[in-house]
């Protein structure tokens, strides 16, 4: 298992939903902002299915999204863009237009570090985390060679590593701090209209605070299983590629 790789100058995360970001790496990101790291996000989808509200105002929710994705970069101490392709939750494509922009997005921010979810964890079920996955990888692979798109008119850029959360086989931890975790968990609240579908947590109950609990607990161990893998005692782990 490898660990802890040097701060990069920057990095670009690429998600398939708001909040997919703070979830997988949030505390890895938290940690390299706090070191000089312009931490970049890039959106693929609308997050438009984001809700239990069997009516909900779509735009309205689309653009409450994106403000608490600005909001959970901030709370992560991220200085970079905040990029959202905006194709609409669930029917998010692995193709060669979303690929384009993807590239262009790698190219445009010129990130040391790229990370993505893993396309090849086995058994996952919500095709936006598989075809963002994709994209990423694909995304890299057009980014860095001047032959793809070379319609873009801005330079080839080649990342010096690839991290993937979700993995399928870790075999990278990047240790965390506890001041990591409260900036991780302070950027998963701040997807407040996800407090209940993804985080179980009801702003209208008295049972509330302890859901909250309930839910950073949950937090926490993940941190503290990843980073057991690596015998830290919080981490987040990875699936690395560096020979990009
Ligand atoms: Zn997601």
């Amino acid at each position: 298992m490898q660990r802890d790789l040097p701060t990069p100058a920057s990095a670009l995360a690429i998600a398939a939903h708001p909040d997919d970001v703070e979830f997988g790496a949030g505390a890895t990101l938290a940690k390299w902002a706090a070191t000089g790291c312009v931490v970049h996000h890039l959106v693929c989808t609308d997050g438009s299915k984001g809700t239990w509200d069997p009516d909900p105002d779509l735009a309205a929710l689309v653009a409450e999204r994106q403000d608490e994705q600005r909001a959970a970069a901030k709370a992560l101490g991220a200085t970079g863009e905040v990029v959202f392709l905006g194709w609409p939750d669930g029917e998010l494509d692995a193709g060669v237009r979303q690929r384009w922009q993807v590239a262009y997005w790698i190219r445009r921010l010129t990130p040391e570090v790229v990370l993505g979810h893993d396309p090849w964890k086995r058994y996952r079920l919500h095709p936006d985390h598989r075809h963002a996955g994709f994209l990423t990888v694909d995304g890299v692979v057009a980014a860095r060679d001047p032959h793809f798109f070379p319609e873009q008119s801005i330079p080839h850029h080649r990342p010096s590593a690839l991290l993937l959360f979700e993995a399928d086989e870790p075999d990278h931890v990047e240790p965390v701090s506890e001041a990591d975790v409260e900036r991780k968990l302070a950027a998963l609240e701040s997807h407040r209209s996800q407090l209940r579908s993804t985080m179980f947590v009801d702003p209208g109950s008295p049972d509330h605070e302890r859901q909250l609990e309930a839910f950073r607990a949950r937090v926490r161990d993940g941190l503290t299983e990843h980073g057991a893998l690596a015998g830290v005692p919080l981490g987040e782990a990875f699936k690395a590629i560096t020979d990009l």
